[in-house]
């Protein structure tokens, strides 16, 4: 127990840190590109903001919380998602009285129960967007190609955008008789979540990954024939606008979405090259969760990213994910004077901005030397006695394998004129 990470949860190694560096770093970046702003909510909430924010027929609510009471007798719940606590602090901090629309994106881990295998954890990590007032069309395709830019720039390419329109909860209530009155004969044959979700949500039994199921919801009637006036005319604006962008996509009525407060609006990123976690992204409109959760009636889109999913298929793809750059300068230091005067300029050029080690472990300059190329090293530098009473120490470039001397006294300054210079 004490050296084993609780199920479902997975630590990122050093030598693999690099790469969420390179994912968060460019999200941010497009985020900023495409006009979005960064917000942080804390890692719990009220357990009844999920209940009412997530819908309390979802999977997540039904059974993938953590929810805990503290010391203080308060329900508490670890975030399970990230839109919920957006919209709690959108409505708390009045942003909705500043200049509209308001665009956000987050980073934040996430916790939910699930039976873990490779891509689904108990605690990952989602980058999500969401966009508040603003309810053309013209804002869901912007999400939706910031998205797909951001995975093109990471590299991905076997991606397929599938976009859905699951109306509003107008036209959703005549098309869930009729796909009541479909699944009505066939409940025999559904598995028994499937038979749970006929009463509470059937709209979802549509996206069941059990073969049987699916096989049934082959033959199920398409929200998109149900679509209101409105309704339908914003997908085709959807649609239209997602053409402007040049982005691609697959109409699949199959889309569904697992969460209660989704309208108009639905679509999922796939690759197609990591099996049955393949969703590496899923988002839509949800015009009525502000007012569900007590702020003033706000239309809002918004999607979330699975960033452990990411990796993997990133890393599945063999993807190269810029490395970061080695040491500038490693100093190799032999004996006690040494060692200090390697103290000494180590700090100096570490304040002066480039980066810079030393031996902690008083090893042989050979092992030190092997140290330095392991940590990639431009240059080695030398410190030894026969150094300290010429007054000079020995420059090696770690590629070229060429030495040079500098002065002790002007080590500071010839270091960073070899910088300046580009080495
Ligand atoms: P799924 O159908 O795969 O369970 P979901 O509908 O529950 O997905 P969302 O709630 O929309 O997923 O979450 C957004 C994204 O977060 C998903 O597309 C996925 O990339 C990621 N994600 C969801 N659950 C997990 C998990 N348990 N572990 C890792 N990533 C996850
Ligand atoms: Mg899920």
């Amino acid at each position: 127990m004490l050296t084993q990470a609780p199920r479902g949860t997975k630590d990122v190694m050093p030598f693999d840190a690099y790469k969420w560096q390179y994912v968060e770093s460019k999200f941010a970046e497009i985020c900023g590109r495409f006009g979005y702003e960064e917000i942080r909510t804390p890692g719990f909430e009220h357990t009844v903001l999920f209940k009412r924010g997530v819908g309390e027929g979802t999977d997540i609510v039904q059974k993938e919380m953590y929810t805990f009471k503290d010391n203080g007798k308060r329900d508490l719940t670890l975030k399970p998602e990230g839109t919920s606590p957006v919209v709690r602090a959108f409505i708390e901090n009045k942003l909705y009285a500043m200049t509209q629309p308001t665009k956000l994106y987050y980073n934040t881990p996430c916790y939910r129960y699930e039976r873990p295998q490779a891509g689904r954890l108990r605690a990952f990590h989602q980058f999500g967007i969401e966009v508040f007032g603003a309810k053309d069309a013209s804002t869901d395709a912007e999400i939706i190609h910031l998205g797909m830019t951001f995975f093109k720039e990471v590299g991905l390419k076997n991606l397929e955008l599938r976009i859905n329109s699951i109306g509003c909860p107008e036209c959703r209530k005549k098309y869930i008789e009729v796909l009541k009155e479909y699944y009505a004969p066939k409940l025999g044959d559904l598995c028994g979540t499937c038979n749970e979700r006929y009463e509470r949500n059937p709209v979802r039994i549509i996206d069941c990954k059990s073969p049987i199921c699916q096989e049934i919801s082959a033959g199920a009637p398409s929200i998109l024939d149900y679509l209101c006036d409105e309704c339908s005319d914003h997908f085709e604006e959807l649609k239209r606008n997602l053409d402007l962008m040049k982005t691609e996509y697959i109409i699949d009525p199959n889309i569904v979405r697992g969460l209660d407060y989704y309208s108009k609006t639905a679509f999922e990123i796939i690759s197609r090259d990591i099996g049955a976690q393949g969703t590496v992204c899923g988002g839509g409109r949800y015009d009525g969760l502000v007012e569900e959760i007590g702020g003033p009636a706000t239309p809002g889109v918004g999607f979330g990213l699975g960033v452990e999913r990411l990796i993997l298929t990133l890393e599945k793809n063999n993807i190269e994910i810029p490395k970061p750059e080695g040491l500038d300068v490693f100093i190799a230091a032999m004996g006690k004077e040494a060692v200090e005067k390697a103290v000494e300029i180590t700090s100096e050029l570490r304040t002066m901005g480039l980066k810079v080690d030393f031996d902690h472990l008083k090893r042989s300059l050979k092992a030190q030397f092997k140290y330095s190329d392991k940590k990639d090293s431009l240059y080695t530098m030398v410190i030894g006695d026969n150094e300290l009473q010429k007054g000079a120490v020995t420059l090696k470039n770690m590629k070229s394998g060429e030495q040079s001397e500098i002065a002790l006294s002007n080590i500071a300054e010839d270091i960073a004129n070899k910088f300046d210079e580009g080495m």
